[in-house]
Order: structure tokens, then sequence, then C-alpha cells
């Protein structure tokens, strides 16, 4: 028996990564007053996934309820920026979309465009060499600009939605880990973190790729896995300025943004690349994959389609690599909202899309716990869409890990 009085909280979120975050700072926002709300995370905030993303913010997604996610999350980055003593370092550099043989994604791109009314340009090889020096003009014969895309710290906008959720009030346990989920009559009602009991009415679920193996032991199999995204920083070249805009080479699998005088460029493995969800370290740091350990047979693959594009990559140097987890979904969507047990939410499986989804994601969750009429169509990110899985078998995760591969966009 335990010898902690149980803390009471109306809402708990698990997980102080960018989800559990914005989730904070949306529920805090729109609640009543007096509303207890608490987040609980095992480490520090942000320290997870989330500061090992590239935080490219693209527009463009095929699904519309998605498209406006990443309206919401623009929109909440204004505002954080208005209410923080320093601005977020967002760079609103524009996107460069740019194919050559695969000339249908840039139809479709520019479709995309707009149909969700955002504003694109057609651009010529010079002028894209004019915005990005290294470009190699004689790579593709256009370009599709889209001049309000940027990125941003990924870890700084992270911590900006914590901080406005703590000016309103939200309780932030660090080092807290939850072991496991309280549930009683059928449904959640709280956490155990060791000897501490944490209850409330709603619990909502932010534990990135821990999810998995914490709600399998509640019997929700989540259909998403830990998939590797990778990327690697040049040494510096002054055909990198910081005002170039972010690149997605779609014939290469390739997306590109500058890094303080390098340039930092990203590829798609093209074989499925996991780890086990079963027994993920809580440090990510030096995690290895199913194969493959340092990245170099998806380098080695990707390297000459990528130098079509880039040839000034022969001459420089590779300054540093980072490889990192996304959660894939087989459809590359999100696992949002409620799931077979009353009492618990959840937001994961964002697909390398948790930075750029963060604001619309926290505005959804918020709105699903006050059981309030939601801004977007939820139906497609429900957690049972695949019907019954194995989130840990082997067939399973090289479904997700290929959902990744077939990624042409940002
Ligand atoms: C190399 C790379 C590049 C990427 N680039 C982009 C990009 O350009 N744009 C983009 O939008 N996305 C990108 N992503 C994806 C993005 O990083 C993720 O979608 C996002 O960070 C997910 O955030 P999260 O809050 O779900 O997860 P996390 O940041 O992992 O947060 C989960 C938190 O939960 C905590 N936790 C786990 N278990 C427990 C527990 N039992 N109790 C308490 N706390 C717990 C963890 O400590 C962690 O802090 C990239 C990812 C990688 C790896």
């Amino acid at each position: 028996m335990s010898t902690y009085q149980a803390v009471e909280s109306d809402f708990l979120i698990i997980g102080g990564g960018i989800l559990g975050a914005a989730t904070a700072s949306y529920l805090a926002q729109f609640a009543s007053a007096g509303t207890r709300i608490t987040v609980l995370e095992a480490g520090q905030p942000a320290t997870g996934t989330t500061c090992q993303a590239a935080g490219l913010l693209t527009r463009l997604k095929t699904d519309t309820a998605m498209a406006e996610m990443v309206g919401e999350t623009y929109t909440a980055i204004e505002r954080l920026s208005q209410h923080s003593d320093q601005p977020l370092p967002f760079r609103q550099v524009g996107s460069i979309h740019v194919a050559k043989d695969d000339q249908q994604y840039l139809e479709n791109t520019a479709v995309q465009a707009q149909q969700l009314n955002v504003e694109f340009q057609w651009l010529s090889p010079s002028a894209v060499t004019l915005q990005a020096p290294w470009f190699n003009q004689t790579a593709a014969e256009r370009a599709l600009f889209i001049p309000d895309d940027g990125y941003i710290d990924p870890a700084l906008l992270a911590q900006a939605y914590l901080s406005e959720a703590r000016q309103l009030g939200v309780k932030l346990c660090q080092n807290t880990r939850v072991d496991n989920l309280i549930i009683e009559q059928g449904r959640v009602a709280g956490v155990r973190c060791g000897e501490q009991v944490y209850r409330a009415g709603t619990t909502i679920s932010c534990a990135g790729p821990w999810s998995v193996a914490l709600l399998a032991e509640a019997g929700i199999m989540l259909p998403m896995a830990p998939v590797r995204s990778h990327y690697w920083i040049t040494d510096d070249s002054d055909l990198f300025p910081m005002h170039s805009p972010a690149m997605i080479l779609a014939d290469a699998n390739a997306y590109t943004r500058p890094e303080v005088g390098g340039l930092l460029f990203g590829l798609r493995d093209q074989q499925p690349v996991y780890g086990d969800p079963a027994n993920l370290p809580a440090d990510l740091q030096g995690y290895l994959f199913n194969c493959d350990p340092d990245g170099f047979e998806c380098l080695e693959s990707g390297y000459e389609r990528l130098l079509e594009f880039c040839p000034v990559l022969e001459t420089l140097g590779l300054r540093h690599y980072i490889t990192g987890i996304s959660s894939y979904t087989p459809d590359g969507r999100p696992i949002l909202g409620a799931t077979d047990l009353p009492g618990l939410l959840l937001a994961t499986g964002c697909s390398g899309s948790g930075i750029t989804l963060s604001g619309g994601i926290g505005r959804l969750l918020a709105e699903q716990a006050l059981e309030r009429e939601t801004f977007v169509d939820d139906s497609a990110f429900r957690c049972n869409r695949f019907g019954e899985i194995d989130p840990f078998s082997d067939g399973f995760r090289a479904r997700c890990a290929l959902a990744r591969s077939a990624k042409r966009s940002g």
C-alpha cells in the first residue's frame, strides 16, 4: 500500500515533448479558471524525440485536416512570439519543391497548394539558384516555391508552449516517469509513478515512441513503430546562406535547409529501418536500429542522386550525423484522440510531422478533452483505424518503416 497521498488533477498529460507541451498550453487556454492540469515528464521537457527534429514546418499536406493543423501551428508561433521576451527562432524563408523525373509530384503539390489556398510560385532553375546558390541549375526544369513556409528550433518551440502553459497554471513534474495506468471499473482513473499515485478525470498520453509499450500494458495496441529519421550537416560554405529556403528534393527522397554555415540534409531510408518499441532506452542518443548502424548504406545509396542537385557535396566534409526516432503509422497520419479505454486520450504517431502539426494537435486534443466541437474532422486519426495489429511484430514495424520510405514531401 502506498504511503503517499494521491495527487488529484482534472487532466493529466503524460510526456513533456512538443505534443504534451502544446496540449497543456491549449488546454490551459480553453479550460475554465481553476482547472487542474498536470504534466508528468520522465526526464526533462523536450529532450526526447522533439530535440532531434530538423524543425521544417511544411504547410502542404495531402490531408486537409492535417493542413489546417499546420495552420494552427503557425498561428501559435505568432502568438508565442508576441508573448515571450525574446522572439522565437523561427525562420520564414520559404520552401522550394524540386523534381526532375517525378513531374507528377510537382503537379500534385501545386494542386494541393491551390486547394489549400497556400501561396505558391513556379520558379525557373536560375531563380532557384539565386535563393539557394548550391543548387545545380541543370538538374531540373522548374520548381515550386512556397514563400510562407519556414523552420524553427523544435526544442525552443516546445519550451515556449510549456512556459505559456505554466503561466496559465499548469503544473509540470519533471523526472516523474509513469509506470502504468490505473484502471478502475473499466476506465482510466490516473497513473502510478513509483509509490506516487496521480488521479485525474482524463489522462492524455503524449509519451512519444515510448507510448507503445506503456499503453500495451493496458491492452491498447498502438498502430505505429519507431522508425529511423536521420540527417547530416556539411562543413561550412558560402553557398549556404542562412536566408536560403528549405528544399524538398523529391527524386532524391531528400530535404535540406541551411544550418549555421553548413547544409543540413536528410535522406529517407529505402530499406525498412526500425527499432523495438518494447525496449526503447530513456536516452535515445546512439540508439541502434535493426540495420545500417551508422546510416552509411542509406547515404551511399542516395548519394549519387543527391549530388545531381547539390554537386558541391563532393568537395565538402560532413560535420555531424544526427539520427533519431520518428513514430510512423502505416498511412503517415497521426494517432489522435479517444481510445477504447474511457478516460484516456492520446496524441502520437506523427510520422515525421510532430513539430509541424504541434499547434493543431494541441488544439484538437484540448477540444476533445473538454468535449467541445473540434476545429477539424478528427475521424482519420482514430487509433483503431487499422483493425487488429501487433506493433511488436517485425511485419508491422516494416510496414510503418516503408510508409516513411514512400514519403516524398517535407
Ligand atoms: C531526425 C528527425 C528529424 C525530424 N524532423 C522533423 C521536422 O523537420 N518536422 C517535424 O514536424 N517533425 C520532425 N521530426 C518528428 C518530430 O521530432 C516528432 O514528431 C515530435 O518530436 C514528436 O513529439 P512528441 O512530443 O510526441 O515526442 P517526444 O519529444 O519524444 O516526447 C515524449 C516525451 O514523453 C516522455 N515520456 C515517455 N515515456 C514516459 C513515461 N512513461 N512517463 C512520463 N513521461 C514519459 C519522454 O521523456 C519525452 O520527453 C523529426 C524526427 C527526427 C528523429
